[in-house]
């Protein structure tokens, strides 16, 4: 072999065949550099390439022709042309022995290399390399350079799917997920230029169409002349870590995106204290563009936090804070001062699974708001006079404000946690358990109650409770009203004294009208008398004066006493059913008259609608209002017309609203003295020249009996033009035929209709017993009853009226209440009495000054039937005894 690698012409022809029969060799040359090696060379060192220096290979672990650079350097430098020697490498526990000759060819240097291996040796070399593929858990892929898989492990087949005899042959594009197979292509021609692709993540295809992340390493092969001639691809599958990455990866984000949209502001230090990061809130918070515009970057250096939480965070403790801290600021709303905020500060250190810190936490609100307005709050609470208080459901306070101090002198922690009734007047008990029971229920209420001072004085304090159902407490607000409760008790007192003297007043009113009234009863009695007789023109004219001017006493004391009566709340409606187209008729004919009398025209318009109905009301009340406007319009006009009119201006519901007017072309009223009208003893020329008389009353009754009956007064006037007085009045409607009389039913008194027959003649022959303290009185009556032909007997008092009634035969009692020894009252239930016992029932009439409200019922409840007014008007006392005897 010598020979023949010695001869240089042939030497590359023959180094060609040496390498055709597999002799490993490898030709140096004068640089020491490899200038050629055969495959079966390679295929024994694997990293043997050529034009590397010899020199250059330094360790054995870089190149496994480390043996060789001693012996290559000795032959170098020897002149023999050739040298054998033999070495013995382990490697990966295999024995090698290497059987070496260098051989000289001027000017390189050939070194023929072959090993040989030990039985042993060799069977331990086979089981390494199939158990290096085999056993391994990655995949190992041989493939040619166009990419044709040539070699294909257990683990291929278990990542891939594919079983060797199925993919050895076919080409690596099969696995690409990229169906066109284009990233592999990519890959091969990377290899191809003896690049190597270390770690790249690559998702591959595999037969069941499922895809496998992998992470791959692709080394070149290449033959004995360094070219590519294929790649072994070592591939391990990652694709449970890739999920676990991508898992890891959102979870990640999804934090992130807590931390960063998060309304708290976060800021987080390592261990050292050395800020790492804060999110959006926290710059926002502090005003600052990024955390490297933050002063104080580390956690225990920072001023704004206290000693105690850096200790605590020392000491591996959680720390809660609250911190005012001036900032800039252009938020001014709510009246926060330009720099002041409120933070309040959670810091937590984070520890590892080994329980060291490995970064604290730090989480910042903005409490800003909610410090102002529980500063607010405190101070509207506090600095009220008003006690501001909770009770939970049990009475207990849970909180008070300062007015408990000032108002009651007790500490707020005096209140605190106690119960009401340690402070409550036990006579308040009860109804301040109602109170809060009741406020339980309606969840609003205002009560008053009397609560012990520290001085142990009470003091009336009047609650505005109410309870929110969620809170299960109940809030109060209490304000002192001592002063109020004492003034109010001077105020009640005050008004039952004036109530007191009103009802002395009314009394004095109704006594004085009585001992008027029975005088002029006499004198309009006598006047009436002695103008039956015969009499000259000028007696007649004299006694009619008087006859008037007695009447006009007469209505001045019962305007006088109607207001008595209207103050002291005793006025009230005499309802009965009636027509009104009676009531008005007598009127308006009166007023025709009178109206004449002036040369006023008189005109009266009734509404045809209410002509028919018989209504339920106060006719007698109802025509003094008339009579007082027609008395009036005809006082105040000289010439023109009055009218009046009556119409009908709603009907519902068995009610009629009818609306009376009385209009004069009089004096009219000026516009700035309209006021005056309607109230008591109010006129409108007051002067001392007044031209027109009066007592200002009239007007002032008649607005309250207009309200009585549910209507309205009010006028319209102008000045030397007329007045116009409208009123409204409301009536119930009863139908004649349906109306059921009950003796029983004193509101409802019964309607007698004119008898047909003329029944006069039959009872001239009776007798009446007149009883009557009042000697005038008495023979007044007595000369009508006698004028009329009646038979009569007279008593002075009660007990002699009862004698006369027992010993004669009495058809008809007029009865006076007021008499000496026995009043009229008794003096009726003793005749009622002994009339019970033989059935006889003789009418039995009361005679009274002026009824007040509740004497009619007092009257028919002792046994009487009816009852006249004084001064005794003739044709009524002939109409009474024609109603009882006929
Ligand atoms: P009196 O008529 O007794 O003074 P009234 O209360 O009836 O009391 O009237 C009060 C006042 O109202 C009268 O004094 C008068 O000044 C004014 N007045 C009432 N009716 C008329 C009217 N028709 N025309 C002008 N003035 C009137």
């Amino acid at each position: 072999m010598e020979d023949l690698l010695n001869n240089n012409e042939n030497l590359y022809n023959s180094l060609e065949f040496l390498s055709d029969i597999g002799v490993p060799y490898i030709l140096i040359d004068s640089n020491d550099c490899i200038k050629a090696v055969t495959s079966a060379a390679v295929e024994m060192f694997t990293n043997v390439y050529m034009d590397k220096n010899i020199n250059a290979i330094s360790s054995k672990f870089d190149d496994i022709l480390w043996f060789i650079k001693k012996n290559f350097l000795l032959f170098k430098n020897s002149t023999e042309d050739s040298c054998a020697f033999q070495k013995i490498v382990k490697i990966n526990n295999i024995k090698w022995k290497f059987n070496c000759n260098f051989i000289r060819t001027e000017p390189d240097l050939i070194l023929i290399i072959n090993y040989h291996l030990e039985k042993d040796e060799y069977i331990k070399k086979a089981l390494l390399l199939t158990a290096i593929e085999e056993s391994s858990e990655n995949a190992i892929i041989g493939q040619d350079v166009d990419g044709t898989i040539v070699s294909w492990n257990t683990a291929a087949e278990k990542i891939y799917g594919y079983a060797p005899n199925e993919i050895i042959g076919k080409n690596l594009s099969i696995l690409d997920s990229d169906k066109s197979g284009e990233n592999i292509k990519n890959l091969l021609n990377n290899i191809k230029s003896g690049e190597e692709v270390k770690n790249y993540e690559v998702k591959r295809l595999c037969k069941n169409g499922e895809e496998v992340f992998l992470s791959s390493n692709v080394a070149p092969l290449k033959n004995y002349k360094g070219e590519v001639i294929g790649s072994c691809t070592i591939s391990r599958d990652i694709t449970e870590t890739k999920k676990l990455t991508e898992k890891l990866y959102v979870s990640e984000k999804m934090f992130r995106n807590i931390y960063e949209q998060s309304p708290i502001g976060i800021e987080l230090f390592d261990a050292n204290g050395d800020v790492i990061s804060a999110n959006k809130s926290f710059c926002e918070m502090f005003k600052i563009n990024s955390i490297s515009d933050f002063k104080y970057d580390n956690f225990f250096d920072s001023p704004y936090i206290p000693e105690k939480t850096k200790n605590k965070i020392k000491n591996r403790q959680t720390s809660r804070i609250t911190r005012r801290y001036t900032l800039k600021s252009n938020n001014s709303s709510l009246g926060i001062k330009d720099s002041s905020y409120y933070f309040d500060m959670l810091m937590t250190p984070i520890f590892n699974e080994n329980g060291d810190t490995t970064s604290i936490l730090t989480q910042i609100q903005d409490i800003t708001r909610v410090k102002t307005v529980e500063k607010m709050v405190y101070n509207f609470t506090n600095l009220s006079d008003d006690i501001f208080c909770i009770l939970d459901l049990k009475w207990n306070f849970l909180n008070v404000s300062n007015g408990v101090e000032s108002v009651l002198g007790w500490k707020m922690s005096e209140f605190i946690h106690k119960n009401i009734v340690n402070f409550l007047h036990v006579d308040d008990f009860d109804s301040t358990f109602n109170a809060i029971n009741l406020l339980l229920k309606t969840g609003r209420i205002t009560y008053r109650n009397r609560y012990i001072c520290k001085s142990g004085k009470y003091k009336w304090i009047e609650w505005s409770s109410f309870v929110i159902d969620e809170d299960k407490v109940i809030y109060c607000i209490g304000r002192d009203i001592t002063e109020r409760m004492e003034r109010e008790e001077e105020l009640r007192k005050a008004k039952i004294a004036a109530e007191e003297a009103s009802l002395a007043k009314s009394r004095f009113l109704a006594n004085m009208s009585h001992e008027i009234r029975t005088p002029i009863n006499g004198i309009m009695g006598m006047t009436e008398l002695a103008l039956m007789t015969d009499l000259t023109e000028e007696q007649s004219e004299y006694l009619n004066v008087v006859k008037t001017s007695s009447q006009h006493l007469l209505d001045i004391i019962n305007d006088v006493l109607d207001i008595a009566k209207i103050e002291s709340g005793k006025f009230k409606l005499d309802l009965t059913p009636f027509y009104l187209e009676e009531t008005i008729n007598t009127l308006v004919n009166n007023f025709s008259i009178l109206s004449k009398k002036k040369y006023l025209e008189f005109i009266s318009f009734v509404d045809p609608s209410l002509t028919k109905d018989c209504l339920i009301g106060d006719p007698l009340k109802l025509n003094q209002i008339l009579m007082n406007l027609l008395t009036n319009a005809l006082k105040f006009t000289e010439r023109g017309s009055i009218i009046f009119c009556a119409k009908r201006v709603s009907c519902s519901e068995g009610k009629v609203n009818v609306q009376f007017s009385v209009s004069d072309t009089g004096i009219g009223i000026p516009a700035d003295k309209m006021d005056r009208l309607f109230k008591n003893f109010s006129q409108v020329d007051d002067s001392y020249t007044k031209k027109y008389g009066g007592t200002g009353l009239g007007l002032a009754i008649c607005k309250h009996l207009v309200s009585m009956m549910n209507g309205n007064i009010w006028v319209t006037s102008k000045e030397d033009q007329g007045s116009c007085f409208y009123f409204t009045v409301e009536f119930s409607l009863v139908n004649k035929n349906q109306y059921i009389s009950n003796d029983n039913d004193l509101d409802v008194p019964t309607i007698t209709y004119p008898d047909p027959i003329d029944t006069k003649e039959s009872i001239y022959n009776k007798t009446v017993l007149v009883a009557d303290d009042n000697e005038i009185n008495q023979r007044f009556i007595c000369t009508l009853l006698e004028k009329k032909g009646y038979r009569y007997l007279s008593a002075y008092n009660g007990s002699d009226a009862i004698k006369l009634f027992s010993e004669n035969e009495v058809d008809f009692i007029l009865m006076d209440i007021q008499m000496p020894k026995l009043n009229g009252l008794n003096a009726t239930k003793i005749i009622r009495d002994r009339e019970s016992k033989t059935g006889k029932h003789t009418p039995i009439i009361a005679m009274t000054a002026y009824a007040m409200t509740g004497d009619k019922e007092k009257f028919l409840s002792s046994g009487m039937d009816d009852y006249i007014a004084k001064p005794i008007n003739f044709q009524s006392l002939y109409d009474l005894i024609d109603k009882y005897l006929s």
